[in-house]
């Protein structure tokens, strides 16, 4: 029989100081407390689009489940309880083939069961148009059928899944009614559809949009383009990716006082190099590069060809481009995904997993962040850049 263990913390939303007591890897109890000024303590963080990390890529056909493992680890080390797996365009035979394989891993490991939450397909019923299809393999776009969702649906069991595509794929619009009658969430993505094929989109249950400001050309009609066209229909949950590199300080800046930031939910969008030591990574067959900076790039190029944010150093990174505090931010990479999902959002109650972040202020406006998972410390991170930033704390 383990023992209880204690902290004494101030609640990151409400401010008020908790004993947080756990035993044997759940929340035993929370209590009103007399807790030190500067620590804090947060749930950990949830993200849903991760197409790798750690150096371990997700839709390699090579993947294993100790590697998948690793993976978990590593974004447990940086502040990342749960995520979606992410496994972009393809055959779709491959697709919920990678699916039924890491599913099949969940159900021996009780570690990737706890920190698989959910699904992320991001194609292939997405624009092959270049510019809107990013990285995105165009040959490979298709059109939807009912019997791809019905498939994708068993495939995943009772999983929470996302599925992005383009409405205005031929056969998207049909689908998307059946897709969320399945309990899928739909996103917007990759895509260049009108405003009234968001809008049919939308009446048919679609209710985000992913990474907002990026997905698209470089080079944007300044009249009317898919950004402007998503602000304005106000009804879908955009995601972002808040590395300061994918959706530039200005613009990041612009989209908080344009939509609701209750709508948001940021996100890595990590690519296996995310979380490794900088060096240079094979994607498929092309070699890249991660610098310092976590930038990951084509040796040589200039332009970027993937995210190597990690989740906690997104946080930072957002409170700092909005000039707030990082407890202003937090609830977008951990509660608003999780509500957009309909992933539990009650984390902090007796009986839930001991999964949470604390954030020490107390020697320095740069925390240590120590993030305890099933009750475990995994990691102790002193914040090399980041900053408490303005505003509540
Ligand atoms: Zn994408």
């Amino acid at each position: 029989m383990k023992t209880d263990e204690t902290i004494l913390a101030r609640d990151y939303a409400a401010g008020q100081g908790l004993r947080v007591t756990w035993r044997s890897g759940k929340l035993v109890s929370l209590e009103p407390s007399d807790a030190p000024s500067d620590i804090w303590i947060a749930p950990a963080l949830t993200d849903l689009q991760v197409n790798g990390y750690g150096a371990v890529a997700f839709s390699s056909p090579k993947l294993t489940a100790e590697e998948m493992l690793k993976a978990v680890r590593t974004m447990h080390r940086d502040g990342c309880a749960q995520f979606f797996p992410t496994f972009t365009t393809d055959d779709w035979a491959k697709i919920v083939g990678r699916v039924r394989r890491v599913r099949g891993w969940c159900n021996q490991h009780p570690e990737l069961r706890a920190a698989i939450a959910g699904w992320h397909i991001e194609g292939p019923f997405m624009s092959p148009i270049p510019g809107f299809c990013g990285a995105h393999a165009k040959e490979k776009m298709v059109s939807p059928t009912p019997a791809h969702i019905r498939e994708l649906r068993e495939a995943a069991g009772d999983a929470p899944i996302l599925l992005t595509v383009a409405p205005e794929q031929a056969g998207v619009l049909d689908i998307i009614p059946l897709a969320v009658s399945l309990g899928i969430r739909v996103s917007l993505g990759h895509t260049n559809a009108s405003a009234g094929e968001i809008a049919s989109a939308v009446r048919g249950g679609a209710v985000s949009f992913t990474h907002l400001g990026n997905g698209c050309p470089q080079t944007l009609d300044r009249h009317d383009n898919i950004v402007w066209r998503v602000i304005e229909a106000e009804a879908l949950h955009p995601g972002l990716i808040p590395d300061g590199i994918h959706v530039s300080p200005p613009l990041f800046r612009i989209l908080h006082r344009v939509v609701d930031p209750a709508r948001f939910w940021y996100t890595t969008d990590a690519v296996h190099p995310a979380g490794a030591p900088p060096g240079r990574f094979m994607m498929g067959k092309t070699e890249v590069e991660v610098g310092p900076d976590q930038v990951v790039r084509k040796p040589g190029a200039s332009n970027f060809a993937g995210s190597a944010l990690r989740p906690l150093e997104g946080v930072f990174r957002a409170a700092e481009m909005l000039g707030c505090s990082w407890r202003e931010v937090w609830r977008r990479y951990s509660l608003q995904p999780r509500k957009m999902m309909g992933l539990d959002t009650d984390q902090f109650a007796p009986g839930k997993a001991a999964d949470f972040c604390v954030l020490d202020f107390t020697m320095s406006e740069k925390p240590t962040v120590v993030t305890y998972i099933g009750g475990e410390k995994r990691s102790t991170l002193p914040a090399k850049g980041w900053m408490r930033s303005a505003g509540m704390a």
